[in-house]
Order: structure tokens, then sequence, then C-alpha cells
């Protein structure tokens, strides 16, 4: 991981936190990075502090209650330029399970920029830690008035970042097993899954910077679409948040009577349904349901 400021003749950066109305899960996982030799942020020459007049990189948290937010942005304010905003956690990015609160005014980027996202719920402390690594490379350029360098590259999950087994990371999603059924949606507190309707089929994504890694869209989806992985090392710059997504198009197939668009129905889905297929299972799946009724009340449309 590129750090950049490990110069010691230079003063180490102050690190500001924000608690935005947070559940605390995030700030619980800053203290570790603080407190724990293994995370720890001052090998980035960065400490923590309590003045914001002292500090150059503001770490928030919480999705920005209207009850906190004047107070969170006078102490953002404070905070003297050039400095760089990180947000810890899916909350203070788009409010992850409270999104649509009545007690929630954000997200944080409403109202002042953000320049680097760290999601999760909460995040790893090693993701914490490159998303500080980030903010370092950015204030360094903006104060010495150069662009800001391409985006460092993150540190791998493998060795001494290895995540413990059992670890929450990003949703996988396959398509090919996919049956539109929409559960996932359904379930998702965090609002982080959409279906689009698209000429090509119907597109899924997961919007990474509100999932809170529950899991129980994987959960509920019966014919295993989605899986949970270890990839917990999203730390992103917030320019690319609407690139961090999941995504998927299931494609719609011609029904096999009246040639109408439909979606597949996928072997994972007659196994559950059925235990065992057989080849009049397979031949009533090509067909629509309304070909299917009339079939079964005799002759298919044509
Ligand atoms: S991913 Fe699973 S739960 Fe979601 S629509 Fe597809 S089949 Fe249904
Ligand atoms: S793991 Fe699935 S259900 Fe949970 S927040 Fe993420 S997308 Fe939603």
């Amino acid at each position: 991981m590129e750090t950049a400021h490990n110069d010691t003749s230079e003063p180490p950066l102050g690190l500001f936190r924000i608690n935005a109305g947070s559940c605390n899960g995030c700030d619980v996982e800053l203290a570790a990075t603080a407190a724990v030799s293994r995370f720890d942020v001052e090998r980035l020459g960065c400490r923590y502090t309590e003045s914001p007049g002292e500090a150059a990189i503001v770490l928030i948290t919480g999705p920005l209650t209207a009850r906190v937010r004047e107070k969170a942005l006078r102490l953002h304010g404070a905070v003297p330029e050039p400095k760089v905003t990180v947000a810890v956690g899916v909350c203070p990015v788009s409010g992850g399970v409270f999104r649509d609160s009545y007690a929630v005014a954000g997200p944080v980027d409403a109202y002042l920029p953000v320049d680097v996202n760290v999601p999760g719920c909460p995040p790893r402390p090693q993701a914490i830690v490159a998303g500080i690594a980030e903010a370092v490379l950015l204030w360094k350029a903006r104060r010495d008035g150069v662009p800001p360098p391409t985006a460092g590259s993150l540190p791998e999950s493998g060795g001494e970042n290895a995540a413990p087994a059992g670890v929450r990371g990003r949703m996988r999603f396959n398509a090919a097993a996919c049956v539109g059924c929409r559960m996932c949606a359904h379930v998702c507190a965090g609002s982080a899954i959409r279906f689009d309707e698209e000429e090509a089929g119907l597109r899924f994504t997961l919007w990474h910077n509100s999932c809170a890694f529950c899991a129980l869209c994987a959960h509920y989806c019966r014919t295993g679409a989605l899986a949970v992985t270890e990839e917990w090392q999203l730390a992103h710059r917030h320019e690319e948040q609407y690139r961090l997504v999941e995504q998927g198009v299931v494609p719609r197939l011609p029904c096999a009577g009246c040639g109408e668009p439909l979606l597949p129905v996928p072997p994972e889905l007659l196994r559950v349904a059925f235990r065992e297929t057989s080849p009049e299972i397979a031949r009533l799946t090509a067909l629509c349901p309304e070909c299917r009724q009339k079939e079964s009340i005799g002759g298919t449309r044509r």
C-alpha cells in the first residue's frame, strides 16, 4: 500500500472524528485503528486529535441525523484547508439501513465534499486504514497544489490482512441462476438492490455503498444466485462510488409457445421445487404462464 506520508521530519497529520449520528459500530473500528498495533494509523504518519483546528483529515461516521447536522457541519468547517474527508461505513454515503428515515438529513455529500468512501457495516479496520492512506495521498497533493495521484493500490486480502473464517464481505451475483423473483430486494433493509427492465432482460444492481453485508438476500435467495464472499477491501475514492456495484442481466428468452419474452427458470429452482426434473417439466418451463395454462386445457397458443 502506498502511504506517502512517512517523512518523519514532518509533524503527524491530525485525524479528527465526527460522529454524525452513528450507532457507534464504525467508531469502535476506528478505535481499533488507534489502539491495535496491527492496524496502527501512526505508521501512515497520522495521529488522532480531539481538536479540529489541528486536523488535516476528517473521518465521519453515521448517516448525518437531523439532530446533529448543524453541529457536525460546524465541526467540519473548523478543520483548516486543505482538508480531506473520509466517509467511514455506508451510513455517511447512503444512509445504509437508516436510509430514508425521517430522522436522517444525509447523505453527507449533500452538505460537504467527501473524498474517500470506506463501505461496510462496519468496515474492517484494515479497510479504514486503506481509506486513510488514500486520504493522505489526496491531502499531500492539495497541500502541494498538484493534481491528485491515481488511487493507491489497496492492500491484499491475504497475509496479515486475511479475514477470519465467516467474515461477510461483498455479495456476488450469478445471473444464470436468477429467476427474477426480487425477493432479495424485498428483504434488503438498506435498499441496496434494484432491478431495471431492459430490452435484453432484467438488470440486477447491488450498490455496495448501501450494503450492510448482512447476507439476508443470499439467505432468502432459493436458487443460490447470491453468495457472500470474504472480500471486504472496498475503500475507494468518492467519485468512484457508483462504479462499485455488483451487476448482471437475467436475459429474457422467447416463450416456446407464443414467442413472448419470459424470464428463464434455472435448474436450481426446479430442483428446489420438484427435487427431480423430467423432460415434461423442462418443456413446460419453456412456456409462458399463459401458454402453460392454455396447454393444460388443450392446445398451445401459436
Ligand atoms: S437473486 Fe435470488 S432472490 Fe434475487 S431475484 Fe434472483 S433468484 Fe430472486
Ligand atoms: S447483504 Fe444483501 S440484504 Fe444485506 S444489505 Fe447487502 S444487499 Fe441488502
